[in-house]
């Protein structure tokens, strides 16, 4: 006798061995239909998987024609279809070796090794495509079998795959004590491929799928050994969420901020100056810098104070703050005096012994900063505080340097050297919980005011096993639930995960979603007990004895490069007004009114509106198109009739049409409102309220 506990809570008692199917048979006939797996104690697997003891199980299902799939559904979908695939591409590829074939969050692929004179190229891809739709509609069932150990190896050593061999030799280190197969169809009559599953039941399952790219791989990650092809491919619940999932990808790829800046012109990456390491044109300049002052705007209100550093420090300093030697990998290397270097080449110096002196503090140098907050450390110890001075709020558009493995070719959000938003608060334990909240504010001003509102928050708390943290046990406590509170106050959805603190203390990070649903990790909020501590902070307190501040680590936006990366897409490149690299620009439809065109542009521009003239002889379609292009806010195209009425014609992004004419004295007044509160109001919606819909 034992018990299955449903989700809901609801138990069935079974008095002999029950499969999974079966469980949901008894629960009801249109469960069964629609499951595809089920979860037994938080485990996924096949329906058929038999259970005979006590267990929590839930059935996984999908039905064709839901919105959105559980994610559990899709990744069994998709693992039996990269099995339908690889079973495909091993009918058209005589001698295709299956690699390694894993679900992915969009999808699936394959490793597959192909011999050198029949390379898979996207040419093949439908016929590939059409060799897989066979398999599903035969709608053939995933059936597992298993051998122990021996008995498999001796099957795999007949088959003669290294790969497959290897992966079995993996598996029984890692602890298997039998090896698994699954048959698309009958064992031994069928295709077959060693699996750990867990699969669908059957092909026919499979609602809709594509084979998507080709790309080259290497066995094991390694490049000096052989070389694969990599297959991508896609499954979905049925034909709908495919396109859906279709149209999204083509969306994002129109949106991608290396596409749009092509045409828009932001910025530049210039391997002469490295990879990574980003050139600010004109146009982003002018994007990044509204957004720092709006930021900065924001800070100030909050009672912050804006500071400056150098881009380098000593080596000492960041041995004090434990940068250095830890993260050299992450770093680029130090900058070593010249005389030292001459002498150091004279005496016959090798690599690593200019290394070890460094880190044993021998050779000093300096590194350039991979982080801010030393610097900002020095500025708040070069004076004495008192108590009634903090919290002490030192804020800085700090630029960082960090050898990331790879610099991401010719985009923004992966760089080297990068500009956080970053500050950081010295303050006593009591004023934690409050500074967090002060921080959480900014943050959702700042996602408010740039129509962010989806977006979620991970608070990162300690684990059971204390002994890994600095810091007082009852003030991480406090820490904790100031962080949590904080989290709460934004009432956005949060997460807590237990052991994700760094050892110095807890944190929060944003993520949010753009409008296409990708999610970012932007910043973080961060409570830190650990370097006070490393530098020795005091503050004078109430009872004249110096205390230990606590610092709080704040760039909860993370990087300008990658903030801005992540809004180009967010907008499609289309800035709100007030961010707009260019805000307006002025159109005359011929020369009889480039007089009156100059004298709109004047009045813009005393504005400090950012606007151009065009009085270019191109015809006034061509104009339009040239403009529109560049995405920018408003078009005031003006004829005769317009100079005559002292109107302007408004063309507004994003409405094809002609908003007509209104006076130029109202479009100065609304476009100057729009600028100055960040688009709470706006044109359009000030006087042309009906044409909107
Ligand atoms: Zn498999
Ligand atoms: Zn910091």
């Amino acid at each position: 006798m034992f018990l299955i506990t449903l989700p809901d809570g609801n138990r069935l008692e079974f008095d002999h061995p029950v499969s999974c199917a079966e469980i949901a048979q008894t629960i009801g006939p249109g469960l069964a239909q629609n499951a595809l797996g089920a979860k037994v104690n938080g485990t996924l697997c096949d329906l058929s998987t038999e259970i005979c003891e006590d267990a929590e199980v839930k059935l996984i299902t999908a039905r064709k024609g839901e919105k959105e799939s559980d994610p559990d559904a899709l990744y069994l979908v998709r693992h039996s279809c990269a099995h339908v695939m690889a079973e495909a591409i091993q009918r058209i590829f005589p001698g295709a070796l299956l690699v390694y074939g894993p679900p992915l969050d969009t999808g699936f692929y394959y490793d597959i090794y192909v011999p050198e004179d029949r390379p898979i190229s996207t040419d093949d891809f439908p016929a590939i495509e059409k060799e897989m739709a066979k398999i599903v509609v035969e709608d053939k069932p995933f059936t597992r079998f298993e051998m122990p150990v021996a008995q498999g190896m001796e099957k795999l050593q007949g088959e003669g795959s290294k790969y497959k061999i290897d992966n079995a030799e993996r598996a029984i280190a890692a602890g298997s004590d039998a090896l698994s197969w699954y048959a698309t169809g009958i064992p031994g009559e069928n295709w077959e491929d060693l699996c750990r599953g867990p699969h669908a039941p059957s092909t026919g399952r499979i609602g809709a799928f594509k084979v998507m790219s080709v790309a080259s791989s290497y066995w094991h990650g390694d490049a000096d050994s052989d070389r694969l092809t990599r297959v991508y491919g896609t499954a979905f619940i049925d034909k709908k969420q495919l396109k859906r999932y279709l149209k999204q990808l083509e969306e994002a790829k129109l949106r991608d901020h290396r596409v749009l800046n092509k045409q828009l012109k932001l910025f530049h990456i210039d391997e002469a100056v490295g990879q990574g390491l980003v050139l600010w044109a004109p146009r982003g300049a002018v994007v990044r810098k509204e957004l720092q002052d709006f930021i900065a705007e924001e800070l100030r209100k909050q009672g912050y104070h804006q500071v400056f550093s150098p881009h380098i420090g000593k080596l000492g300093l960041y041995r004090t703050s434990g940068h250095f030697p830890y993260y050299q990998d992450s770093q680029y290397p130090p900058l070593i005096h010249q005389e030292q270097m001459s002498r150091m080449a004279r005496e016959g110096c090798s690599c690593s012994e200019l290394a070890n002196n460094m880190e044993k503090g021998e050779i000093d140098g300096y590194l350039l900063k991979p982080m801010n907050c030393p610097h900002h450390i020095k500025i708040y110890d070069s004076e004495p505080h008192s108590y009634r001075d903090l919290p002490v709020r030192l804020a800085e558009f700090g630029t960082v340097y960090r050898w990331e493995q790879s610099g991401e070719v010719g985009g923004i959000t992966r760089v080297r050297g990068f500009t956080q938003d970053d500050a950081h608060i010295f303050c006593t334990e009591d004023q934690v919980a409050q500074e967090l909240c002060g921080c959480l504010e900014l943050v959702k001003i700042i996602f408010e005011t740039l129509g962010m509102s989806d977006y979620r928050v991970r608070v990162s708390l300690r684990d059971e096993n204390g002994d890994k943290y600095v810091g007082d046990p009852s003030n991480w406590d406090r820490a904790e639930e100031a962080c949590r509170e904080a989290a709460q106050t934004l009432g956005a959805p949060f997460t807590e995960e237990l052991g994700e603190a760094a050892f110095y203390g807890p944190k929060i990070d944003f993520i949010v979603k753009d409008v296409l649903g990708r999610e970012w990790q932007l910043g973080t909020v961060q409570v830190d007990y650990n370097l006070p501590e490393r530098f020795d902070l005091n503050y004078i307190g109430p009872d004249n004895q110096p205390h230990r501040p606590v610092m709080i680590h704040r760039a909860p936006f993370g990087s300008m490069e990658r903030f801005v990366g992540v809004l180009i897409e967010h907008f499609a490149g289309a800035f709100p007004t007030w961010m707009a690299p260019e805000q307006v620009r002025v159109l005359p439809i011929s020369e009889k009114t480039s007089e009156y065109a100059q004298e709109v542009i004047d009045k813009l521009l005393a504005m400090k509106i950012r606007a151009t003239l065009d009085d270019s002889n191109e015809r006034i379609q061509g104009k339009i198109k040239v403009a529109t292009d560049m995405k920018i806010p408003y078009l005031l195209v003006v004829g005769p009739r317009d100079a005559e009425q002292r109107a302007v014609s408004v063309r507004a992004r994003g409405i094809r049409h002609d908003l007509g004419a209104i006076p130029l004295s109202d479009f100065l007044e609304t476009i100057g409102q729009e600028i100055q509160s960040r688009g709470k109001i706006t044109v359009i919606s000030d006087h042309f309220e009906t044409v909107t819909a």
